[in-house]
């Protein structure tokens, strides 16, 4: 295994909820690093680039819609393979299929709206981690 990085967001229903803490807990219990961290508003324009993988899908305006409806956070995770643990502990895309005790189980209504977002690879978390922090915005984490 190896050390990796992956893009989480906390999407606007979770925060909306008030559980950014307790999100922010889970992902320090099971061993993750916060490397990198902002809230933000996304723009139409910031939306729609983000999530352009799936601009031909009949939900595309509704996600959209929802990631812009109200203020996110987004953070940077390191940990030995990041980005599997990170999908495994925010549980399926539709929250009735999410196993108990994921974050999507736990805090997500909807697969419209089902509070986080991981990157799904290596090659995305890259992509994804680019398109919201510049490489001077990661803090090494060494001490
Ligand atoms: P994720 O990687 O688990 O977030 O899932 P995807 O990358 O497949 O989809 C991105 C986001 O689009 C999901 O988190 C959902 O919020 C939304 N989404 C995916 N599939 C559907 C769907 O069939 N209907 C609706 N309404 N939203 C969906
Ligand atoms: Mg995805």
């Amino acid at each position: 295994m190896a050390l990796e990085r992956t893009l989480s967001i906390i999407k606007p229903d979770a925060v909306g909820k008030n559980v950014i803490g307790a999100i922010y807990n889970r992902f320090e219990t099971a061993g993750f690093r916060i490397v990198a961290a902002k809230m933000m508003h996304l723009s139409t324009e910031q939306a729609e680039g983000f999530y352009a993988e799936h601009k031909e899908r009949p939900f595309f305006r509704a996600l959209v819609d929802f990631m812009t409806s109200g203020p996110i956070m987004v953070q940077v995770l390191e940990g030995e393979d990041a980005v599997k643990r990170h999908r495994d502990i925010m549980g399926a895309t539709n929250p009735t299929d999410a196993l108990a005790g994921t974050l999507r189980a736990d805090y997500a209504v909807s697969i419209d709206e089902n509070a986080v977002h991981g990157s799904d690879a290596l090659e995305s978390a890259a992509r994804e981690i680019a398109y919201f922090f510049t490489e001077e915005e990661l803090c090494a984490r060494t001490r």
